[in-house]
């Protein structure tokens, strides 16, 4: 998106106002960008006209470029469909608080039922969980190897040969509402039966649980990689039992989550959890700022590049390229200083977080968690514990070398020795890399990440 938008303002630097004419263009690849990530097409018209709107007789600010400015306004209004703080989560106050999960089948409720509960543990909460999916013998059985996984309560109860069908899904219900009061838990999770299509029985059943069961919440399970189907779904879910909340699953995959924003527009429904994945931990409350930079694809990378226009010595960046590419390659003494250059730019950490979580960055801000800053500062001890001589030719440190390093460094002869093969593999890499400044920029900042 950034790259077409830049295209299309190419010709704007230089005036003074944004016009209709001259955002057009930019505005029509806008709208392409945000269908291409499943973003509804009613969501986008009505999105494009209100960035029209404001974005028309903008000055030009001198600190922003047009394009940044155009971002910064589809960004707003995208973060405004989505609703700033709707994670929040309604709890009764006549525990327990029952929570109802809707969705079609393999959209993720089972799963979903678990890392609520887990993450409703970690909240303080005791929840319990009950599954009413009486139509699959499987399906009550995974929601109980679900719930030992996260350590939550379940209730199994009885099921006999002579019941079937809503009756039993009704009674086991009520039967769980009770001893979840019984045995103090202030959350019941309700896991429900799901069609592969949206049905009458179905419908029916979910209406009547509702009526039974009284739920605080009725959490619409949704499969982001299904797009504009997930939307459709949602749409007749709601329109039915009203939904409290929305949770996106399979985030992890290649869905941008163009699904969110629609389904919050068509429904009113906030989305208010993620799901990144298969293990009960990988769930995050929503946050909207992520997802639209998510459907932007650019992350914070606005930001990370002004800021490196800023602080970084561009000089050096190109000698260190260019050494680090061609000849002999670059010496530990040249690592150091691009170290310290980088370090300009603030943590790692949040360097790694101002990328786009897409395409070849994928990961990274997960890495981001994990980063140790203090091995960077370990790393620098270390090279600064040597002679230049060593700096300049590592491949003179000998094994009493690396352990007066070590010693001179508060580090390990382990941690040397790490070091020297992590700084070999890198410099042989940048070797074969051949072209490419922004590139080695980026894989060695990436490289970095991973040290330690
Ligand atoms: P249900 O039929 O709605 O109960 O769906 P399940 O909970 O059984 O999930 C269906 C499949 O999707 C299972 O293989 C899950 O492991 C998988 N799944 C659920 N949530 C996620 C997620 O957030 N990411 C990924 N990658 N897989 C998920
Ligand atoms: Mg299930």
């Amino acid at each position: 998106l950034q790259e077409k938008l830049q295209r299309a303002f190419k010709n704007l630097r230089g005036q003074g106002t944004i016009t209709d004419e001259n955002i057009g263009e930019a505005l029509r690849e806008i709208r392409l960008a945000l269908l291409e990530s499943d973003v509804n097409l009613n969501v986008v018209k009505s999105l494009i006209e209100r960035v029209r709107e404001r974005a028309i007789g903008t000055q030009v600010a001198t600190a922003l470029s047009p394009t940044e400015q155009v971002i910064k306004i589809v960004h707003d209004e995208l973060i405004e469909v989505l609703g700033r703080d709707n994670a929040r989560f309604k709890f009764s106050s006549q525990p327990p608080t029952v929570i109802l999960m809707a969705g079609l089948q393999g959209s993720g409720k089972t799963t979903t039922s678990g890392k609520l509960a887990s993450w409703l543990k970690k909240g303080g909460h005791r929840p319990m969980l009950v599954s009413v999916d009486v139509y699959r013998p499987a399906a009550r059985e995974q929601l109980a190897i679900v719930a030992k996984s996260v350590g939550a309560q379940i209730y199994t109860g009885k099921v006999s040969d002579e019941e079937a069908g809503t009756p039993l899904v009704e009674r086991l219900a009520r039967e769980a509402k009770r001893e979840a009061t019984n045995f103090g838990n202030d959350v019941l999770i309700v896991d429900t039966a799901g069609r592969l299509g949206i049905d009458e029985p179905l419908m029916d059943e979910m209406r009547k649980l509702k009526a039974l069961l009284n739920p605080s919440e009725i959490l619409f399970v949704a499969d982001a990689m299904t797009g504009q189907d997930a939307v459709n779904s949602a749409d007749a879910f709601h329109r039915e039992l009203g939904l409290t909340g929305v949770v996106l699953t399979k985030m992890d995959g290649d869905a941008r989550g163009g699904a969110a924003l629609s389904i919050r527009n068509v429904t009113g429904a906030p989305v208010k959890f993620l799901g990144t994945g298969e293990k009960p931990d990988a769930f995050e409350a929503f946050h909207p700022d992520r997802i639209v930079s998510r459907i932007m694809g650019m992350g914070d990378i606005a930001t990370l590049l002004e800021r490196a226009e800023e602080k970084l010595d561009r000089g050096k960046a190109e000698e260190f390229a260019k050494k680090a590419l061609t000849g002999d390659g670059f010496s530990l003494e040249d690592f150091r200083d691009q170290m310290r250059q980088i370090k300009k730019l603030g943590s790692m950490q949040s360097i790694l977080k101002m990328l786009p979580s897409v395409g070849p960055f994928q990961g990274l801000q997960q890495a981001a968690e994990h980063v140790d800053e203090g091995q960077f500062a370990r790393v620098e001890a270390m090279i600064n514990s040597m002679t230049k001589k060593e700096r300049l030719n590592h491949e003179i440190i000998s094994g009493s070398r690396r352990r007066r390093i070590a010693a001179g460094s508060g580090t390990s002869v382990q941690e040397v020795n790490q070091l020297l093969k992590q700084y070999a593999q890198m410099r042989k890499m940048f070797k074969g890399l051949g072209s490419g400044g922004g590139k080695m920029q980026r894989r060695l900042m990436a490289q970095m990440g991973n040290m330690g």
